[in-house]
């Protein structure tokens, strides 16, 4: 069987069924492949949807802020029906901690710039805003077995925050919304299908062959493929110009019941103890990891071969963390939580680009850090793509995106797959 259309995207994650609705937006054909049974089954199920706008590139910055009012006006976004049940902001604001790693200077520079209200915050504000929390500085993080980690702080920390930005209370809810819009305009999801081979024709991409030998023709393929996307470049065949290479990564994040007197207060990213603690509805809290250097990365080679359990050692060490900095909370005898495969780039930036192969599109490494640009990531590709479809030399001359709601222009050669590594990266989900 041959199916035809204008483009193909390669999964149907919250990023890939963003592509999708944004092509067809440009009015393209589209069918999407994803080897699950739903959308948002891949690494967006297990997201903590926290929405911040701490990067270290002034592109990065501006794309999460557009992308922040996109999910502000979400229906009218999807230009959902009023009955569709739709995802929501929780708008808690964001206190990131100060570390050596994350410059406050160049965070100040790039949120004015971004038009992003921000404080600089010490220890007595801090208090005000989260009351009852620690405000010691204890850098670097360590392990909970070392005895450093539980002497006193000598000094008390800043930190950087922002009374908006929060969380998305239903990260696959909101893949869903993405999905249903995509379909309104046309777009074909097949699920269950797997894409085991990317056709050529004459130096250029031609189409798909699914694992069950269907082909669809199309001059345009867009690996959205999350943690599986190197796979799916092997298969094209490219990456001979590339600078910054994806791999994955296993990641684990923990639920824990909240103190008491813990009520929406704002999202704490402590890379100074290595976790992030967002609220989380039941008035709990998801707790989950910044890569500190004291703890082992865990690569990995095969995403289908993941232990999807999380382990009592992570849980502990993660809820402990965090409870150095919130001292009420409570650290359970019994581990609780999710695990999940970030698609994790040289530096910690995504590659949102065109390929060596002509037609052949990637929106991947997205680094544990994209769901928030998820709008956003979907209106670039549909930019990049159509605008190199109509002959754009993007390699030497960048696509300019133009913000729709925030008016920025975003040079996205940034997420080039050809870009000399950002040496701002602070090297972790942070970006
Ligand atoms: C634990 C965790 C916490 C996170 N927390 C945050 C956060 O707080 N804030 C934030 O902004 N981001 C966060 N992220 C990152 C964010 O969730 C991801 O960047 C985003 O969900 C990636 O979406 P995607 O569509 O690119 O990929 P995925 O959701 O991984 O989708 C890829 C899809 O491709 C399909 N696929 C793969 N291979 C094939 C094939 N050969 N044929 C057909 N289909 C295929 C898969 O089945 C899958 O559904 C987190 C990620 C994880 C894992």
């Amino acid at each position: 069987m041959t199916s035809k259309c204008d483009a193909v995207v390669i999964g149907a994650g919250v990023i890939g069924s963003s592509v999708a609705y944004e092509l067809a937006r440009k009015g393209l054909s589209v069918i999407v492949v994803d080897k699950a049974a739903a959308p948002g089954l891949g690494s967006t199920s297990s997201s903590s949807a926290v929405i911040r706008f701490n990067y270290s590139t002034y592109d990065a910055v501006a794309l999460s802020w557009e992308a922040f009012q996109c999910w502000k006006n979400w229906r009218t976004h999807l230009n959902a029906p009023s009955d569709e049940v739709i995802a929501e902001v929780r708008n808690i604001g964001v206190m990131m901690m100060k570390v050596p790693v994350v410059s406050i200077p160049l965070t100040q520079e790039l949120f004015t710039a971004a038009g992003i209200e921000h404080e600089v915050v010490g220890a007595k504000r801090m208090q005000e805003i989260v009351p009852g929390i620690d405000t010691g500085m204890y850098w670097p993080p360590k392990k909970i077995d070392d005895d450093e980690f539980w002497e006193d702080a000598t000094d008390s920390i800043e930190a950087m925050y922002t009374p908006e930005g929060g969380y998305i209370n239903d990260p696959l809810l909101a893949t869903v919304n993405l999905a249903n819009a995509a379909m309104r305009l046309g777009v074909e999801f097949k699920f269950k299908k797997e894409v085991t081979e990317i056709l050529t024709s004459d130096g250029r991409v031609c189409g798909v062959e699914l694992n069950d030998g269907e082909q669809i023709e199309s001059p345009v393929v867009v690996n959205v493929a999350g943690p599986w996307a190197s796979r799916i470049n092997d298969l094209a065949g490219v990456g001979s110009d590339f600078t910054v290479s994806v791999r994955p990564m296993r990641q684990e994040v923990h639920h824990v019941s909240a103190p008491e007197q813990f009520d929406n207060n704002p999202i704490i990213g402590d890379l100074d103890l290595g976790v992030y603690i967002r609220p989380e509805s039941g008035h709990a809290f998801l707790v989950g990891g910044t890569e500190p250097e004291c703890d082992e990365f865990q690569w990995v080679d095969d995403p289908d071969d993941v232990n999807m359990v999380r382990t009592q050692e992570l849980f502990d060490a993660q809820v402990t963390r965090a409870a150095r900095r919130l001292p009420d909370l409570k650290v359970p005898s019994s581990a609780s939580g999710v695990v999940g495969v970030y698609d994790v780039s040289s530096d910690w930036t995504p590659i949102y680009d065109k390929s060596e192969l002509p037609g052949y599109y990637m929106a991947i490494g997205s680094s544990g850090n994209q769901f928030k640009n998820a709008p956003t990531s979907g209106r670039l590709m549909a930019e990049l793509i159509t605008a190199v479809e109509s002959g754009h030399d993007h390699d030497a001359d960048p696509v300019i995106y133009r913000t729709e709601h925030t008016k920025q222009e975003i040079n996205l050669g940034t997420f080039s797959r050809k870009r000399a590594l950002n040496e701002n990266s602070s090297g972790t989900v942070m970006g």
